[in-house]
């Protein structure tokens, strides 16, 4: 169901947590394309935005929303993505698509019997230097990989407990945005061979994974995910060619080197580059879900070995 007059796409969001205020809000109101009509939220209000509890309260007060983002904890995702498409809206997912792969999967088939876009949003690949880095890659017989990515948690999900909960996937909240990139830059399938999962003793998600992977052309890819990484933060991908060539993508996909030398330092655009997309696959009737960051980390916790780790007190 393209959407083809030159009027905004009306847009509702679901779920007015941290990135939808950081993030949503400011990008839907910068494209001229799109249009904020409300949002709604269990108990958050953010100022200028006309909220509601649920979202079929919102529905039934603006029929006219054609659209809705799910910036929700992923917990609860699938059942509200599964009401949006059956009330006819085009749906926006935040990462990741939804709890398991099952539920990402239902929710593809779903929207292509209801006719309407789906987009599994990964803003990631949204950074400005992953497409340098994709091609760089596609010239070159790859060694490795290592994907370092080493966040403190307490400074960036404050009082997120859903992050540790069952389906939040802890470190791999996070992880799973390298992982995004890692599955754009490498034109090939990435398979999990080990994985060592931290899971302190009063939670049930990962505060730290070690893995193994291997692309199926060959090539070795580490990553390590920490979540109680203070003072200096890290996320980086770095990737040494068969030639000796050398390519270090840091800071989220903002930063590119290669030989040791800076080609590229750009501010961070992601969401705008992602709403800007959903725009474009309205208009012309398509969806883009692609669900293989999501399928390593099910892999991880499928093959993954436990290991206790210290109890976390936020
Ligand atoms: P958050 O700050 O905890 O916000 C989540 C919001 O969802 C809360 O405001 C909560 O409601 C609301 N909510 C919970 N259940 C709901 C339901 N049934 N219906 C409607 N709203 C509901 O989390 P966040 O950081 O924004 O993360 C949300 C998603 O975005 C996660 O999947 C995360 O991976 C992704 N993401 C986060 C970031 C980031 O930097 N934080 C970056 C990119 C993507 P109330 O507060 O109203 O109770």
């Amino acid at each position: 169901m393209a959407n083809s007059t030159n009027k905004p796409v009306k847009i509702g969001l679901v779920g007015l947590g941290k990135i939808a205020v950081d993030q949503h809000i400011p990008a839907i109101r910068a494209n001229p394309n799109l249009e904020l009509v409300a949002g709604c939220s269990p108990h958050a209000r953010p100022e200028g935005v006309v909220g509601y509890s649920d979202m079929q309260a919102m529905l039934a007060a603006h029929p006219e929303i054609e659209a809705l983002a799910i910036c929700t904890p992923p917990q609860v995702r699938h059942r509200i993505a599964k009401e949006a498409l059956a009330a006819g809206r085009h749906v926006f997912l935040e990462k990741p698509p939804a709890a398991t792969l099952g539920e990402a999967e239902a929710l593809r088939d779903f929207a292509a019997e209801r006719g309407v876009t789906l987009l599994a949003s990964w803003h990631s690949r949204f950074a400005p230097a992953v497409g340098a880095t994709r091609d760089w890659i596609a010239q070159r017989a790859l060694k490795s990989i290592h994907v370092v990515w080493k966040e403190n948690v307490r400074q960036w999900h404050p009082g997120q407990a859903w992050i540790f909960a069952p389906g939040g996937m802890g470190v791999f909240d996070p992880g799973i945005n390298a992982l995004s990139i890692l599955t754009r830059i490498v034109g090939d399938t990435v398979v999990v061979k080990k994985a060592d999962l931290h899971i302190p003793v009063n939670c049930d998600a990962p505060i730290e994974v070690g893995m193994d992977m291997v692309t199926e052309g060959g090539v070795p890819v580490r990553a390590d995910f920490d979540f109680l990484q203070e003072n200096l933060q890290t996320w980086s991908i770095f990737v040494e060619a068969e030639d000796g060539g050398k390519l270090a993508l840091s800071m989220g996909g903002t930063i590119l080197e290669i030989d040791g030398k800076p080609v590229m330092q750009e501010p961070e655009r992601e969401y705008p580059g992602l709403y800007a997309h959903f725009h474009e696959l309205i208009a012309s009737g398509a969806s883009d879900a692609d669900f293989s960051p999501l399928r390593i980390v099910a892999d991880a916790f499928m093959l993954g070995k436990r290991i206790a780790a210290p109890a976390y007190v936020e």
